[in-house]
Parts: structure tokens; C-alpha cells; sequence
């Protein structure tokens, strides 16, 4: 257990709890267990756990996926119809997001506009809901581009980039994965991981529909707002990209989440010691 510090009138920021631990009590609140969430002998779905696994400590007013990893249409659409979602219309594009995410974004933008701001989706109706065929396609926008280049660059042989195209998608991401450990990124401008640029196929915060890539999201009130509202960035270098959670700041580090702020942006991320290198763009 941490034991939050406090030193004197002065109340210092607790340490923030260990991420596994704290998953672990919020997922029986909802009697899950991370096994079956995310079994730990698969390697990519622990990663992504550790990457975009802020959503799993989502308050009880929303629902969390009942999997780190999803591989059909048909169990995503299961999911969002069982977890429900509300559309608005915000900017010309219709948004889709889980009730509760909806009522606090649309109280965020309200009270955005009454400073003379807004807080509008990024890229259209993509910037929230999203199904299985749309995190594939998606995928695809970052691995082809990125393979092209490592070919152009000589390293990649033609037949190890025909090899990784036709892998089983599982294969296929875990093979990106081990490729980026040696500098391989596969972000938009290969600088990062891919998994900063776009989501593992089937495992997208958008698909749990408590996501939401904002267009102001440079705007550092406009970021406060959101804070005050639950929605956080939860996605290391994933600037546009906010996450539900429903929870109030101050709260964040004892359910296993810490505070890592890269270029004046804050993060709030799984507490699983120290994030994997990152290059701020
Ligand atoms: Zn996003």
C-alpha cells in the first residue's frame, strides 16, 4: 500500500498508487479480474494495458471494455450497445460517446464558450465513436506508410515487408512492436512508437467510446476544462486525445495513474514505472 505524505498545513500530492494494484480493486468493484480482461502471458495486449489502460479506471458511471484487446466487429458492437451512447451534433460532425462521457463534455463546452472558447472534435465523427473495421483501417494508415519507408530506407527487405503485410493481425502488431525496439518506429513520421500515432487494431479508447481527439487541444484552458470535466489525456503524445474518466484530478494518483507533463501538456498514465521512450514531438 502507498500512504499518502502529508507533511505539516501542507498537503503534498500523494504518490501515486501502483497501476495493477489499483486496477485490480477498481475492476472487482465491477467483478472482473485482469486475467480475463488482458491475460498476462499475452505480451502486446500487457502492453497495451500499460499504454491506454487509464480507460480501465473509468468512474462507475461509464463502462470499461470487458477486453484489453478486441478482434471482431461482432464483439465490439456488443459491447456498445450493452454500454449504450448518446449522438450529438458538435461542429458539424456527430459524436458518439457513452452517456456519461457525452453530459461532461457537453458541460466542458459550455462553460468553454462562456470564456469566448470551444471544444469541438478533431477530424469529424472519427474524434469519438469508432468500431473494429475502423481501428483496422486506421492501423493501416500508420504500418503500410511506415513499411514503405523502412523499405525505401534498405531496412527492410521486400520480403520481410510482404511477410509482415500477410501476418495474422495478433502476429503482426506483436512483430511491429519488436521492430520498434531497434528504432523501427512506425508512427506517421516514424519518430515514435505507433502506438503514440494510432491504437493496436481492436484496442482504440474510441472503440469504448469514451474518447475524444479535440481540435483546441493545444489551448491550455481549454485542456483545465476538460480536467475539471473528467476528460484527461491519458495517452502519452497522443495530444488530441482525451479520455473519459469521470474522476476529479486530485484523485488520479491513488487510482494507480501518474502525472508525466511533456511539452507544458499533462499526462495521466498507468503507474508502471517508467514510460517506454518517448520523443516529443
Ligand atoms: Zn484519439
Amino acid at each position: 500500500m502507498m500512504v499518502s505524505i502529508v507533511a505539516g498545513k501542507e498537503k503534498k500530492s500523494p504518490a501515486p498508487a501502483p497501476f495493477y494494484e489499483a486496477l485490480r480493486k477498481a475492476l472487482k468493484k465491477r467483478k472482473l479480474k485482469i486475467e480475463t480482461i488482458c491475460p498476462p502471458t499475452d505480451v502486446v495486449a500487457r502492453r497495451i494495458l500499460e499504454e491506454y489502460g487509464a480507460i480501465f479506471l473509468t468512474a462507475k458511471k461509464a463502462a470499461p471494455p470487458p477486453v484489453c484487446v478486441f478482434t471482431a466487429e461482432e464483439q465490439v458492437t456488443r459491447f456498445q450497445e450493452a454500454a449504450g451512447f448518446t449522438t450529438e451534433i458538435i461542429a458539424d460532425a456527430e459524436i458518439e460517446l457513452q452517456p456519461g462521457a457525452m453530459k461532461a463534455l457537453l458541460k466542458a463546452r459550455a462553460e468553454a464558450q462562456k470564456e469566448n472558447l470551444d471544444i469541438t472534435p478533431r477530424g469529424g465523427a472519427e474524434a469519438a465513436r469508432r468500431n473494429y473495421e475502423d481501428s483496422l483501417r486506421l492501423w493501416d494508415t500508420r504500418f503500410l506508410p511506415a513499411l514503405d519507408y523502412w523499405l525505401g530506407q534498405g531496412k527492410l527487405t521486400a520480403e520481410q515487408v510482404s511477410r509482415l503485410r500477410n501476418l495474422p493481425l495478433q502476429d503482426q502488431v506483436a512483430e511491429v512492436l519488436e521492430l520498434e525496439k531497434s528504432g523501427l518506429f512506425f508512427s506517421k513520421d516514424v519518430s515514435k512508437s505507433i502506438l503514440y500515432s494510432i491504437a493496436a487494431p481492436g484496442t482504440s479508447q474510441h472503440i469504448a467510446m469514451l474518447a475524444l481527439d479535440v481540435t483546441e487541444f493545444d489551448n491550455p484552458r481549454v485542456r483545465e476544462i476538460l480536467a475539471k470535466h473528467g476528460w484527461f489525456q491519458t495517452v502519452l503524445s497522443d495530444l488530441p486525445h482525451f479520455t473519459f474518466l469521470g474522476l476529479k484530478e486530485k484523485d488520479l494518483p491513488k487510482h494507480g495513474l501518474k502525472r508525466v507533463v511533456v511539452d507544458g501538456q499533462i499526462f495521466w498514465i498507468p503507474n508502471v514505472g517508467d514510460p517506454t521512450s518517448i520523443k516529443a514531438n
